[in-house]
């Protein structure tokens, strides 16, 4: 008997939980999002106003401008030779990379040195990508692994929040894994599962917690950082990685679902409702720096953007243009940088194969 509405996927989950028992929030979260028949991922329309949730490259193009000029100036700065790899992690509708094309093509000779990479593993993804950046020679990647050997200029937006957590809870005694079941309803529901921490990756994080606080770990993130962290150090180059997230370790539930740009339940909707948590910078740092390679920041979004010019640079787009355009142009940068949107919240890491910290990191 199931008595809340039901999508496929839902059906599937609650047959694998009556058949295997419980299953940890990384199990819940990655099939929602990526199982290959009715994931989330696997759809076409996420994004933008039509979708669950607009990310910064779609509210302006400023954003993937800015990007671009950084990433132009990490080429000269860090004087990489090429061919130099262009990486984009997780690159949704092809936006982002867009943007930053349109910037390196002021400079030729940068593009002639380039290869283009995408590591995407959505199908139908892959395909809006192919469409828009159909002037450009692209290569696709599920992995990292898979890209050539030599420097690489990488970048990720709104990666690190769709990866998978788990999620601890303290008890009398001690951390326990947080698990999705079944109720008598039949319902999913949330409840403690037999997984535990260990008291020494507790003393890692030096954490202060009480009994009921939630602690939230993403090995999935926490890999990924490390692959770019030995790729960077062995290679040269550099990254940026930018989401919504805190800079150091903290207890939290985080967890959260976004369908249609409303908040719902995480346990309903399965696979139509975007499923997300913070991203712990923190961990990403200590796994990039662990595997030899140089950390800088985090800075917010708003000090990120601000320090490259974005003012200047909205000020030029805007120039000659109606006063409804100039209009649109300010809630952009609003949206992008003032505290209240996506200013402080979001956050830029730079994980670098210089010790130099790049602009804007060294303000
Ligand atoms: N960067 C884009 C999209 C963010 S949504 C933007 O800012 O608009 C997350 C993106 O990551 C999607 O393209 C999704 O398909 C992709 N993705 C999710 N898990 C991934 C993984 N493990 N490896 C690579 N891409 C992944």
């Amino acid at each position: 008997m199931t008595s809340s509405a039901s999508t496929p996927l839902q059906e599937k989950i609650r047959k694998r939980i009556a058949d295997h028992g419980p299953m940890t929030i990384a199990e819940y979260m990655g099939l929602c999002l990526s199982d290959p028949e009715h994931g989330y991922y696997m759809r076409q329309q996420p994004f933008g106003a039509k979708g669950d949730f607009t990310t910064a490259p779609e509210v302006s193009q400023l954003f993937g401008e800015l990007i671009g000029a950084w990433l132009l100036h990490q080429w000269l700065s860090l004087d990489l030779k090429g061919p130099v790899h262009l990486v984009e992690m997780g690159p949704g509708r092809g936006t982002l990379m867009k943007d930053i094309l349109r910037v390196i093509s002021l400079r030729p000779q940068m593009l002639a040195n380039l290869q283009i990479h995408l590591v995407e593993t959505s199908p139908s993804l892959r395909k809006a990508q192919r469409k828009l950046l159909k002037a450009y020679t692209i290569k696709w990647h599920d992995t990292l692994e898979t890209i050539p050997d030599g420097p690489v200029l990488l970048v990720a937006n709104e990666l690190f929040d769709a990866l998978p957590i788990h999620q601890y809870q303290l008890t009398e005694t001690g951390w326990c894994e947080r698990c999705v079941g079944l109720n008598e309803e039949n319902n999913l529901t949330f409840g403690i599962g037999s997984g535990t921490l260990s008291p020494a990756d507790i003393a890692k994080t030096n954490l202060q917690a009480k009994i009921g606080d939630t602690l939230e770990l993403s090995p999935a993130s926490s890999a990924i950082a490390t692959q770019i962290g030995h790729r960077i150090k062995t290679q040269g180059g550099a990254a940026l990685l930018i989401d919504y997230g805190y800079a150091k370790t903290t207890t939290g539930d985080t967890f959260q679902a976004l369908k249609k740009h409303e908040y719902v339940s995480t346990l309903e909707h399965c696979g139509e409702a975007d499923l997300t948590a913070h991203v712990n910078f923190q961990a990403l740092a200590n796994a990039a720096s662990a595997a030899g390679a140089h950390v800088h920041g985090p800075v917010s979004q708003c000090e990120f953007l601000l320090g490259l010019g974005l003012l200047e640079r909205a000020g030029q787009l805007g120039a000659g243009k109606s006063a409804l355009d100039q209009d649109q142009i300010r809630k952009d940068v609003e949206r992008l940088a003032a505290d209240d949107q996506m200013g402080t919240l979001f956050k830029v890491l730079c994980i670098s194969s210089s010790t130099q910290k790049p602009i804007p990191f060294s303000s």
